[in-house]
């Protein structure tokens, strides 16, 4: 067993039977993603548009792949005919976009709306009026050709567990009031590396891991 698959193995025996692991293989080359799938992993998580179909492109259909990153709506087009989820919506724009291609390409797309939960200003997201305006907005009728499947969110980078306790907190509150209203809202993806033990305890069922499975990122 290499060490990736080793990585793989104890964050599953770890995690509830209900939290699903997205490995996150971004910068990592292709042969770090088929030690993976030696074993079973078959959800993997890109933050790149290029850098996904590059590897979907070269790598076994079976993969599930998600986008996890800031998306571009003009690269929607790129990635709608394969996507399995899309991580990162963080503006209505964007939804309109995937929408449209969507249409286009005779697929209904799988989305999560992204909260900006983090007391930081760097990350993406819509803050708690605007996701409840949105979701108020019967997003149903409005982009027929998506489905909304639940939230995301990244807690600030900081070593307070109590502050990353209640901004994931913040997130499913949300999460399971409009559960009643969405039949498709089944995914609160919460969670990484440094952080996935307590998303899971706030209510998380879906983590994206990446320097945990595949070591350090080399952006070079
Ligand atoms: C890179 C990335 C991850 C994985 O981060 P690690 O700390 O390496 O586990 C998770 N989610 C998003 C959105 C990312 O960009």
């Amino acid at each position: 067993m290499t060490e990736i698959q080793e990585n793989i193995q104890k964050i599953i025996a770890e995690i509830p039977s209900h939290v699903q692991l997205v490995a996150v293989s971004k910068t990592h080359p292709n042969q770090a993603i088929i030690e993976a799938l030696e074993i079973n992993q078959f959800h993997f998580g890109e933050n790149k548009v290029q850098e996904l179909t590059q590897k979907a492109e070269s790598l076994p259909k079976k993969i599930f792949w998600h986008m996890i990153g800031h998306l571009q709506s003009n690269k929607v087009k790129y990635i709608v005919d394969f996507v399995h989820l899309v991580h990162g919506v963080d503006k209505e724009k964007l939804l309109k976009e995937i929408d449209k291609r969507a249409d286009q390409n005779h697929k209904k797309v799988n989305i999560l709306l992204q909260m900006h939960i983090a007391k930081e200003d760097t990350k993406f997201g819509f803050d708690t009026t605007e996701i409840r305006a949105l979701l108020d907005s019967d997003l149903a009728n409005k982009y027929p050709n998506v489905i909304v499947k639940g939230l995301m969110g990244m807690a600030t980078f900081t070593e307070n567990k109590l502050q990353i306790a209640a901004e994931f907190k913040e997130l499913h509150k949300i999460f399971e009031q409009y559960k009643t209203y969405y039949p498709n809202f089944d995914t609160l993806s919460m969670g990484m590396s440094n952080d996935y033990k307590i998303a899971i305890d706030e209510g998380s069922n879906l983590i994206r891991v990446g320097s945990n499975i595949f070591g350090n990122r080399n952006y070079n």
